[in-house]
C-alpha cells in the first residue's frame, strides 16, 4: 500500500491515544515500518536513532530474535489459556515466582495485566479490598502527586496529575488528593536535597491530617516522575515518603511503570532506594513492549488480609487476558537479556548519556538536566537566570519534536518544554554519540 494512502486511511478512520484529534488531521500520521538495535525506520526509508524507546518501554532494544523465538514457540504450543479460577500456564506461574525472587522485600505475590493503567486501577480495587477485609471501609481517600502519571483508565486517571487527562472529562473524584512535586529545579522553597524531603513530608503529613489519618487509604508515587517531565527527587525521598505512611498506617504504592526493568540502572528503583512498597506496579520493560504485560506485585501481609478476606469466595477482579501466556514467555525471556548483560550496558550506556547531555548545560536554551540511568529530562527555558518557561503559545515542545524527527532523533517533547531521554538498554556508544549530537542540533535550529 503506498505510503499516502495509508495517511488517508489513518486519517479517517485511527484515533490516536493522547493525540489532538484535529491537529492530527492536519499534520498526518508518521508510520514507522521496522526497527533494529536502537534505529527505527519510517515507511519511507528515514531512519531514527529512538531515543525514547517507543514510550519508555523496548528497553532491550529492537530486534532481538530470541525474544521473537520464545513468542513464536509459545503461539505454537499454547497462544491462550486462562488465569481465571483455578486455570493457569507454565509461563505465567514461572514468570510470577521469577519476578517475586527478584522483586524487593516480601512482594511476593504477582498479578499481572495488560498494561500499566489496568495496573494501577487493580492496585485502586486491591486497596479498597484490603481496608473493607481489614474492618476499615471508611479507609477510602487516595492521594498522588501533582505532574504525577499514573495512567489514563477512568478512575487512575484520577490519580494522575496532569491537565490534558482531565480537560474536559470531569475528574479526578473527590477522593483522589494531591500533594506537591518534589520538584528540585522549581521548588520554590529550594532545591538542596533536605529542602525537597522536609516539603514533601509536611506536604504529605498535612495533607493525611486534613482529611484524617483514619480516611487515608494509600499513597501513590513514581520513584521518578516520568510524564510529568522526568522529575528527580533525592535519594531518599521515597524511603522518607514510605516510612511516614507507615507510621499512619497508609498502604504506600510504588508506580514502577516507567522505573522499572532496568531505566534507571537495577532491575528495579525502589530495591536501589531500600524501601518495599505495600504494592508496586511495572509494564513496559517487563515484556520491552514486543507483547503487551503490566503486573501489580503485592506484599505478602496484603496478600493475607485479602486472601482470609474473601475466604471462599471469588475476589471478583480479573481479565481475559491477565496473565497472558505468550506475554508471560516474552517477560521470562526479556528478564533473561536484562541479567544477560543488557542491565550493565544500560548503566554504561546511561553514563556516556549523562555526560554527552551535560556538555549542553552551557546552551542557552538549556535550564536543568536531570535523571539517573537511561532517563533523563533536559528542561528548557528562555531565561536561564528567571528559569523562564519556554512560551505554551508557540507550541516549542511541538516544534522541538518535529526537528528533532527531522534530525533522526526521537525524543518526548513535553508541553512544559522539557526533552524526554529513555532510550533502549541495548544502545551502543554511537546511539549515545548520535543522540547527543542531534539535539545540539535540535537545540541551536530552534534558538
Ligand atoms: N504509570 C506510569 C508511571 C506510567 O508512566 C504509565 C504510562 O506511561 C502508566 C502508569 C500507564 O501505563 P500504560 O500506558 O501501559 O497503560
Amino acid at each position: 500500500m503506498l505510503a499516502n494512502s495509508l495517511i488517508e486511511l489513518d486519517r479517517a478512520h485511527l484515533i490516536h491515544p493522547v493525540a489532538s484529534y484535529r491537529g492530527h488531521e492536519r499534520q498526518g500520521v508518521r508510520v514507522l515500518k521496522s526497527a533494529s538495535g536502537a534505529t527505527v525506520t519510517e515507511a519511507n526509508g528515514h531512519q531514527l536513532v529512538d531515543g525514547f524507546a517507543g514510550l519508555w518501554c523496548v528497553n532491550a532494544g529492537y530486534g532481538h530474535e530470541s525474544i521473537i523465538e520464545a513468542a513464536t514457540k509459545q503461539l505454537r504450543e499454547l497462544p491462550y489459556a486462562t488465569g481465571y479460577f483455578d486455570l493457569g500456564s507454565e509461563p505465567a506461574i514461572r514468570l510470577a515466582a521469577e519476578l517475586a525472587e527478584r522483586a524487593p522485600g516480601d512482594l511476593n505475590r504477582v498479578y499481572f495485566t495488560l498494561g500499566g493503567s489496568d495496573a494501577v486501577d487493580s492496585t485502586i480495587r486491591f486497596v479498597r479490598y484490603y481496608w473493607n477485609a481489614k474492618g476499615q471501609p471508611q479507609r477510602d481517600q487516595f492521594i498522588s502527586i501533582q505532574q504525577g502519571y499514573h495512567g489514563s483508565s477512568t478512575v487512575g486517571a484520577g490519580l494522575t496529575a496532569l491537565p490534558a487527562f482531565h480537560a474536559g472529562f470531569g475528574l479526578p473524584f473527590d477522593w483522589q488528593h494531591k500533594i506537591a512535586s518534589p520538584y528540585p529545579y522549581r521548588n520554590p522553597v529550594g532545591s538542596d536535597d533536605e529542602t525537597i524531603i522536609a516539603a514533601s513530608l509536611a506536604a504529605l503529613k498535612a495533607k493525611i491530617e486534613e482529611i484524617g489519618p483514619d480516611r487515608v487509604a494509600a499513597f501513590y508515587a513514581e520513584p521518578i516522575q516520568g510524564s510529568g517531565g522526568v522529575i528527580v527527587p533525592p535519594k531518599g525521598w521515597i524511603k522518607a515518603m514510605r516510612d511516614l505512611c507507615s507510621h499512619y498506617g497508609v498502604l504506600f504504592i510504588a508506580d514502577e511503570v516507567i522505573t522499572g526493568f532496568g531505566r534507571t540502572g537495577p532491575l528495579f528503583a525502589c530495591a536501589d532506594e531500600g524501601i518495599v512498597p505495600d504494592m508496586m506496579t511495572v509494564a513496559k520493560g517487563l515484556t520491552s513492549g514486543y507483547v503487551p504485560m503490566g503486573a501489580v506485585f503485592m506484599a505478602d501481609h496484603v496478600y493475607d488480609v485479602i486472601a482470609d478476606g474473601a475466604g471462599e469466595t471469588a475476589v471478583g477482579h480479573g481479565f481475559t487476558y491477565s496473565a497472558h501466556p505468550v506475554s508471560a514467555a516474552v517477560a521470562l525471556e526479556v528478564l533473561k537479556l536484562y541479567e544477560g548483560g543488557l542491565l550493565d550496558n544500560g548503566v554504561k550506556a546511561g553514563k556516556r548519556l549523562l555526560e554527552g547531555l551535560n556538555t549542553l548545560r552551557d546552551h542557552p536554551l538549556v535550564g536543568d538536566i536531570r535523571g539517573r540511568g537511561m532517563l533523563y529530562g533536559v528542561e528548557l527555558v528562555t531565561d536561564k537566570a528567571k528559569k523562564t518557561p519556554l512560551p505554551p503559545a508557540s507550541q516549542p515542545a511541538r516544534r522541538i519534536f518535529d526537528r528533532a524527527w527531522e534530525n533522526g532523533l526521537v525524543i518526548r517533547a513535553f508541553p512544559q518544554g522539557v526533552l524526554g531521554y529513555a532510550p533502549p538498554l541495548c544502545c551502543t556508544d554511537a546511539d549515545i554519540d548520535a543522540i547527543v549530537e542531534r539535539t545540539r542540533q535540535t537545540l541551536d535550529q530552534t534558538l
